[in-house]
């Protein structure tokens, strides 16, 4: 534990537990909650620089702010509820931030190496839902997130070149630089390209939302579809993006290349609980269980 965040800080910091009382797995929480925010101010304060805002954004980062830095509260269950909320708030603005850059800028249209738009994405969904239907492609997976130095050793990179062509991936931000070199061709007997490329973090809701639109198309749970999330994490709007996809119940997330420092044991225990959470491993010990998934 950490914390160096009041007056009555002894030299250095509050290390075990803090001179207020607070615990680790409280400071933990506060910190993550406080690396969302971040997070979400960011993106908030582009959203703003187009003329958009946002009450439910604001409202919960005043609220997450007095809870968190005024040490108001020491309650776990409320901090997690807190995490959730400011989850939703991240998956609100980037709604807000997507809405901003499709109304002022346009809907992107897919051009060979760059970058697709949800909107775009969507309009193979006919196809891409036949060819689930008749076992041509077997598997999604959303691999994203930031570049970091090192990032896992080339996990992200071995495990995008990996896959069997009976999958999709689908990615955003940074960490794409790893792999967006290989050339990943189409799904076999289809005209389906394996890479499908939607932007920057961002635009990480364009995911959801074909996540979304699949699993109505096929009736059942974003939890129920054949979708394998993994991301790569460096900074705080990961975090933010990590809190939102939890807020909107997605489970089984692998995150890497290493779990934050600012996540205690207790925290991390309760987010594998609660979500599944795991951690990437090596290349081959993190790839292989997924490729498992891809044969059934
Ligand atoms: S808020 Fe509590 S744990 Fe943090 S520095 Fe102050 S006394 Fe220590």
């Amino acid at each position: 534990m950490f914390c160096n965040q009041c007056e009555q800080t002894p030299s250095g910091e509050c290390k075990d537990i803090g001179v207020c009382g607070k615990a680790e797995t409280i400071a933990s929480l506060q910190d993550t909650i406080i690396f969302a925010l971040k997070g979400i101010a960011a993106y908030r304060s582009h959203a703003s620089q187009m003329g958009y805002t946002d009450s439910f954004v604001d409202a919960t980062t005043h609220e997450a702010l007095y809870m968190t830095l005024t040490n108001s509260n020491f309650t776990v269950e409320e901090h997690i509820e807190m995490a959730v909320k400011v989850g939703q708030s991240a998956v609100r603005i980037i709604e807000v931030l997507d809405e901003a850059h499709t109304s002022l800028l346009g809907i992107q249209q897919p051009i060979r190496v760059t970058r697709n738009d949800h909107e775009t994405v969507l309009g193979l969904a006919p196809k891409v839902i036949d060819a689930v239907k008749e076992g041509k492609i077997k598997r999604f997976f959303v691999i994203s997130g930031c570049d970091a130095p090192g990032n896992g050793e080339g996990y992200y990179r071995e495990l995008a070149a990996s896959l069997p062509p009976e999958t999709i991936i689908l990615t955003t931000s940074s960490g794409k630089f790893r792999y967006n070199d290989v050339e990943y061709g189409v799904v076999p007997g289809t005209n389906i390209p394996r890479y499908i490329e939607l932007g920057q973090c961002n635009n990480s809701g364009s995911t959801v939302k074909i996540a979304k639109a699949l699993a109505e198309a096929f009736e059942c749970e974003i939890n129920e579809m054949p979708i394998s999330i993994v991301l790569s994490w460096f900074e705080q709007k990961a975090v933010a993006i990590l809190l939102g996809l939890f807020s909107l119940g997605i489970q089984d997330i692998r995150i890497g290349p290493k779990p934050p420092e600012f996540i205690s044991g207790g925290v991390l225990a309760v987010l594998q609980e609660a979500f599944n959470l795991k951690l990437i491993g090596t290349p081959q010990e993190g790839t292989d269980p997924m490729l498992e998934l891809v044969k059934k």
